[in-house]
């Protein structure tokens, strides 16, 4: 009983510590200008071979993100959302960038068709919207970044899981 009552205690201060890091790690992004400042603060943290999931629902601004990073590695050209062709590549010092959005995906049998497989490779970051579409089938993320949305502007959290 007393060693119970122990590994309960010891349990529940992990999960306080776990909710409190996570409440600290949880940034107010305004508006999208902040969130563009938002991706300035990301991108130190990719490196080539990153798998990054991000979560959020339709509109909260993973598009938003992916192509101020991408302005941030200064590609100026135009950043599409690759709701209907799965995946838009950028190919670009430091790393290929694959952005993926897999709303529209059914199977991950399209993906293969796409030979998508092969994208997650040692020279690229694969970012990736919608990716619960394809668990199965996806490798896991190294980072994961989820945004909610708030009653004005979003609430954004990063899951750096190669600090683990
Ligand atoms: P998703 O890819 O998650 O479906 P998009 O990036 O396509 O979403 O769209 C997000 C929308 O929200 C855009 O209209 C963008 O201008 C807006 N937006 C992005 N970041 C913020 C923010 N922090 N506050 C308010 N609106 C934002
Ligand atoms: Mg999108």
């Amino acid at each position: 009983m007393a060693i119970r009552v122990k590994i309960r205690g010891f349990n529940g201060l992990l999960i306080l510590l776990g909710l409190m890091e996570q409440a600290l790690q949880r940034t107010f992004l305004e508006d999208e200008t902040a969130t563009a400042k938002f991706a300035a603060s990301l991108l130190p943290l990719l490196h080539a071979g990153d798998v990054v999931y991000l979560q959020g629902d339709l509109g909260a601004g993973k598009t938003t993100l992916t192509r101020a990073l991408l302005r941030l590695l200064a590609y100026t050209g135009t950043v599409n959302s690759p709701t209907y062709t799965l995946i838009e590549s950028y190919q670009l010092p430091p790393f290929d960038l694959h952005h993926f959005d897999l709303y529209r995906l059914k199977s991950a049998d399209e993906l293969e068709a796409l030979g998508a497989r092969d994208l997650f490779d040692a020279g690229s970051v694969c970012m990736i919207e919608w990716p619960q579409n394809a668990q199965d089938w996806l490798p896991g993320a190294n980072i994961v970044v989820e945004i909610e949305h708030a009653e004005q502007g979003r609430w954004v959290q990063v899951q750096n899981n190669k600090l683990d």
